[in-house]
């Protein structure tokens, strides 16, 4: 113990683990997965692909095959190119270890993705979160221009629609902040599919500018596939940090397989916003509750006569699992956040939360 103690870097020693709930038997609306299952028909071709696949080789190293038919299909500006990451949580990892060094300094404003934060401490970067406007969870203007200046960040992330908050940030906004921030500015476009918003125009025209998504949210969580989308400048640096075969075999050619029925995808997004806004105006409804408007495929809500923790755990016992966000920022006092499911699920939590408030 001593030896560990001795030999770990201080900085990995006072970290605490990404902490993922157990949710067997649960109903599972913590995560942001989609919650549709794929016809049977579809799964049956998916599987023939699947079966012919070597499992004995090493996967294709660059996924060139994949990588172009993705290009092919986000209709890039010209000159930009992509970069695969097993999760985008990966490409966050090759950026910070890219981007970090003594004295470098990562940013975001903070309640956003936990990961920006994590992943910092890893590579001892210092980590500064820039507190959003407390009622609405927008920018801080005036908070983030003064804290660039004051901080000179290597690295900025800036979640478009930010998770746990759902808000899109102010366009006109982020490129002010583009154009005064010296370092490299990533815009994460995690819930593209539900917000359909998006900033990649712009990257032809600023030099610390990227675009990462990933297909998590959409529908492939398990398969660990985000992209990054800039400058070939840019992606040769980053690449020489990742691993050779970090996409594998089975994911290349399950989501090849899935661009050429891309609109299942989509139309499961289209469902799963319109359910948003069902679970939106129905949590609205109920007295001791506030409810943020979202642009993604989850909602943030705020229990104002008791204690949040009260409801997770009541919520737990009705069967359904949701995410408790008290305690985890000073801005989101008796938070939770609920994923949009299946109806079928959206009505047992809804019934549950109902006879605990
Ligand atoms: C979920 C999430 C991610 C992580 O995506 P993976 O591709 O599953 O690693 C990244 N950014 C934001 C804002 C997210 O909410």
């Amino acid at each position: 113990m001593k030896r560990i103690k001795q030999l770990i870097k201080p900085s990995v020693l006072a970290m605490q683990s990404y902490q993922v709930p157990a949710a067997n038997g649960l109903t599972k609306l913590d995560a942001m997965e989609n919650p549709y299952p794929w016809p049977d028909d579809l799964k049956r071709e998916w599987l023939k692909v699947i079966s012919s696949v070597e499992i004995n080789r090493y996967p294709e190293a660059g996924a060139n095959t994949l990588k172009a038919s993705m290009c092919k299909a986000l209709k890039l500006p010209d000159g930009m190119d992509i970069m695969l990451g097993n999760g985008s949580d990966e490409l966050i990892q090759i950026l910070a270890l890219a981007l970090s060094g003594s004295d470098r300094v990562f940013m975001a404003p903070e309640p956003s993705f936990v990961m920006y934060r994590q992943i910092s401490q890893t590579v001892d970067a210092r980590f500064v979160g820039v507190p959003l406007m407390p009622d609405n969870f927008s920018l801080n203007r005036e908070a983030m221009l003064s804290a660039i200046a004051a901080h000179e960040p290597s690295l900025i992330f800036l979640a478009r629609p930010n998770n746990p908050t759902g808000n899109l940030f102010d366009e006109n906004l982020i490129i002010e902040i583009v154009q005064k921030a010296q370092g490299l500015v990533v815009i994460d476009e995690a819930y593209y599919a539900f917000a359909k918003e998006t900033l990649m125009e712009y990257l032809p025209r600023f030099e610390n500018l990227l675009i990462m998504r990933t297909f998590s949210k959409s529908g492939l969580a398990g398969l660990r596939l985000g992209y990054l989308m800039g400058s070939r400048d840019w992606l040769v640096e980053l690449d020489k940090i990742r691993l050779p075969y970090n996409i594998n075999v089975l994911t290349q050619k399950t989501v090849e397989f899935i661009l050429g029925h891309s609109k299942l995808l989509e139309d499961q997004a289209a469902a799963i916003c319109a359910h948003r806004e069902q679970l939106f105006a129905a949590l609205a409804a109920i007295p001791g509750l506030s409810v943020w408007p979202s642009a993604a495929n989850f909602l943030l809500f705020r229990t104002n006569n008791q204690p949040a923790l009260e409801v997770f755990e009541g919520l737990k016992r009705a069967g359904v699992l949701i995410k408790n966000l008290d305690g985890s920022h000073p801005l989101l006092e008796n938070c939770l956040r609920v994923t949009v499911g299946l109806n079928t699920e959206n009505h047992r939590f809804l019934e549950a939360l109902e006879s605990l408030i």
